[in-house]
């Protein structure tokens, strides 16, 4: 019963997956304030994060120090 192991361990694996990414994302209770925050995405890594935490130079938006360089 190969099949039946796999499918679990494949639920296991997105079940883990689709918690982290709610857990990384809390933008559902922040969208009231989205006039304020405007979210921007990194232009490295695509990862959302405030305007005010965002790191801008030459028109690029960047989520860290280390996607700068
Ligand atoms: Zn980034």
């Amino acid at each position: 019963m190969m099949i039946v192991k796999l499918i679990i361990v494949v639920l296991l694996v997105w079940t883990g997956f689709w918690f982290l990414k709610k857990f990384r994302k809390p933008d559902a209770c922040i969208d009231q304030n989205s006039s304020v925050n405007k979210m921007l995405a990194c232009s490295v890594c695509k990862v959302h994060i405030p305007e005010n935490e965002a790191i801008i130079q030459n028109n690029k938006v960047y989520c860290s120090k280390e996607h700068l360089e």
